[in-house]
């Protein structure tokens, strides 16, 4: 059951003027302090939309330089409306989660046909966009048009709970959080306001030792006035940690690299990647896996990597085929493709990365040079340690 000291029906806000005062204050300091970021300088609902996309789970500094580009690249809604989804994938790269990039020219596809490529001016047209969430819509629509929607994302909630001495579970108290980003919203300067909570979040009500003396809230700051900034938001309990054993096959033939799409399995569903298994057994049930049929080599090289709160430990096994094995393994994917939709593809050795759009591909890229300096498919000699049936 959560507790909370903040009842929004009995109006424990805080009385009007303090909250002009801090309204005012927070806007002040924004226009004194705020970052110049590039996704800041023209605020189109598209350039919105993206960035706003792109920064899910993602961080500034690392979200800039693939903005830009991608920006340029589809510099209009029709432009990404229009565009091959493999290549957006590819300019998405670096951001993982690639269903966001598939959802947002989803969305861009059904702006450019059903609204003209305008994005539109209420949150319930808004929310008919494929992609577009509350907290994306509302983003939107106070940034871009300056319509009075509050946003709630996780340097909103901290700063919120925390001036309004909220203690529930922020993760699980939308509704209440929302009603208090409402109340609190500076209506006529709605997106500079959402700007402005977002930007103290990350810059001075840090998770762990909020910066409270440099704070334009502090005066009226609940939590600081007691003395329980680090008490607030009341920490969650962490998901537990899973360790998997991940096994990456390459399939070398004359055509190519071998990627597979499979979009019922737990990872890289959205997108093409190397064949992959479990080391033992699988730890999802069901797990669509297909049988290639071929016996891998392993090349003895490593990496780690992490996926939500999956720490992987991959290892890089690999088979070279000849012409009329390549031909009835494609046979055999060709029925798999009837039967579960698998689809498959060859790239070159040299485009894996942009084949198969992952950081994984890489560090399996840097794994295999730094152990051997060589390229998948030459004869290793003594690092070819094990044999396995594929199974
Ligand atoms: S005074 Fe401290 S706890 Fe309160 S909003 Fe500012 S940084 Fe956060």
């Amino acid at each position: 059951m959560e507790t909370s000291t903040f009842d929004p029906t009995r109006g424990e806000i805080g009385d009007l003027d303090s909250i002009q005062r801090s309204e005012k204050k927070l806007r002040d300091w924004f226009f004194r302090e705020k970052r110049d970021l590039p996704f800041r300088r023209n605020r189109t609902p598209y350039s919105t939309w993206v960035s706003e996309v792109m920064l899910q789970q993602t961080r500034v500094a690392a979200m800039i330089p693939i903005y830009e580009a991608f920006l340029k690249r589809f510099p209009t809604p029709s432009d990404l409306a229009h565009a091959e989804e493999e290549e957006v994938l590819q300019y998405w790269k670096g951001l993982g989660y690639y269903s966001r990039a598939k959802n947002l020219q989803k969305g861009m596809r059904k702006l450019v046909q059903e609204f003209d490529g305008v994005f539109p001016r209420t949150l319930e047209s808004a929310l008919s966009l494929p992609g577009i969430g509350p907290y994306t819509g509302r983003a939107v629509l106070s940034i871009s048009y300056n319509l009075p929607f509050a946003v709630l994302d996780g340097n909103a909630k901290r700063v919120l709970s925390r001036f309004f001495l909220f203690r529930g579970n922020i993760s699980k108290s939308d509704s209440i959080l929302q009603e208090i980003a409402d109340r609190f919203l500076d209506r006529k300067h709605a997106g500079d306001h959402n700007e402005a909570v977002m930007e103290l979040g990350a810059r001075i009500c840090l998770p762990a030792r909020p910066l409270c003396a440099q704070c334009p809230l502090s005066q009226d700051c609940r939590a600081f006035r007691e003395g329980a900034q680090n008490e607030i938001p009341v920490p969650e309990k962490k998901a537990r940690e899973i360790p998997l054993g991940m096994r990456f096959l390459i399939v070398r033939a004359p055509e190519g690299i071998l990627l597979l799409r499979y979009s019922e399995r737990r990872f890289f569903k959205t997108i093409f990647s190397l064949p992959f298994d479990w080391e033992g057994d699988s730890p999802y049930d069901p797990d669509p896996n297909i049988d290639l049929g071929i016996e891998f080599s392993n090349t003895g090289s490593e990496f780690k990597h992490t996926i939500t709160h999956h720490k992987i430990r991959g290892s890089i096994w690999e088979s070279v085929l000849g012409s009329d094995e390549a031909r009835r393994l494609e046979e055999r994917l060709l029925r798999e493709k009837k039967e579960f939709g698998v689809e498959w593809k060859w790239c070159s050795w040299a485009d894996l990365e942009n084949g198969f759009p992952s950081s994984v591909a890489k560090k399996i890229r840097r794994a295999l040079s730094v152990s051997e300096g060589e390229l998948p498919g030459i004869s290793r000699g003594k690092n070819l340690s094990k044999n396995r049936r594929e199974e």
